[in-house]
């Protein structure tokens, strides 16, 4: 290395120590390699794809590969992770899901989409899709018999506290009203093979019941996803005036903890062992034939009184 590339190779080195700059500014992932020129961010190789698709408004260089300017590391040094979140994260809702680098894609662009394409959160009380309260509008869903995806009517309404979706567009009569303080909803695009899949679960008749959709525009599925956790939040600061915003944040919408085949044996321990699909979401244990059918059981943590 000439000496020349050296001194910009450590001049932009102690720039990335900086406090911020030494995890991804969008998701958190250690030791970002990559940088958007034009936002002053550090960023890591997953997220840098993102950006590369928003031309207009984030450059992106790398770290170790590309030559770099005096002016250019001038400009990261000036403005860096912290200085970019202050500005382009002031007014994040507190229910909307912030991904990490543990998040599927389309969570991922979403969010990077919404911080610096749209600009969502510069400006207090900015107009956004999912805040409204009441959301209307069509997904593909999975049938329960063969599992074709056909295009369904679903209404999220913060006044009525529920989620519904119609069988027929013409249907009076939703096909199932879901009430929204027991949802859970995640994204699943491997399991249900499409990249904006997502999962809803919910409580009927003490069982739990899952429903699989997607919308072919990412925004459209993040949307809804954060739709529902908004009005989510609505209703648990209603049934808990004294809880903190935070506190609340943490009881929305939630990843399952874990989920994958075991093998599973009878109550009488003398049939054979079963593959098995389990999930565990919060507190429930669930498994399934495979992982798009409805739950064999569910196991709570509460004690048994039988
Ligand atoms: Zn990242």
């Amino acid at each position: 290395m000439s000496a020349g590339k050296e001194r910009i190779f450590r001049a932009l080195k102690d720039v990335v120590q900086k406090p911020g700059n030494a995890i991804c500014a969008d998701c958190q992932l250690p030791e970002p390699e990559w940088a958007s020129t034009t936002l002053g961010i550090f960023i890591c190789l997953k997220c840098s794809g993102i950006h590369r698709n928003i031309p207009d408004v984030s450059k992106i260089k790398s770290l170790l590969l590309d030559p770099w300017e005096d002016s250019q590391i001038q400009y990261m040094a000036q403005h860096g992770n912290e200085t970019a979140k202050e500005k382009y994260e002031a007014f994040v809702p507190m229910y909307y899901y912030l991904p990490t680098y543990m998040d599927c894609q389309v969570l991922r662009e979403q969010w990077i989409r919404s911080k610096y394409e749209r600009k969502d959160f510069t400006e207090a009380n900015k107009p956004l899709a999912y805040a409204t309260g009441y959301r209307e509008g069509f997904l593909w869903k999975r049938g329960r018999d063969n599992g074709q995806f056909l295009n369904r009517k679903f209404v999220l309404s913060e006044a009525d506290g529920i989620l519904k979706y119609f069988a027929k567009n013409d249907a009076k009569e939703p096909k199932a009203v879901i009430k929204v303080d027991n949802i859970n909803a995640t994204f699943q695009p491997t399991k249900i093979g499409n990249p904006n899949g997502l999962q809803i679960t919910y409580l009927k008749d003490n069982s739990t019941r899952s429903i699989f959709v997607y919308h072919e525009e990412g925004k459209e599925i993040v949307d809804w996803f954060n739709a529902i956790r908004a009005v989510q939040f609505h209703y648990l600061k209603v049934a808990f005036p004294g809880a903190s915003d935070y506190e609340l944040k943490h009881k929305l919408t939630r990843n399952f903890l874990k989920e994958g085949y075991m093998e599973k044996t009878g109550p009488k321990q003398t049939e054979g062992f079963k593959k098995r699909w389990f999930t565990l979401d919060h507190r429930r244990l669930m498994y399934y034939k495979d992982p798009l059918w409805k739950p064999i059981s569910s196991i709570n943590d509460k004690p048994q009184t039988s």
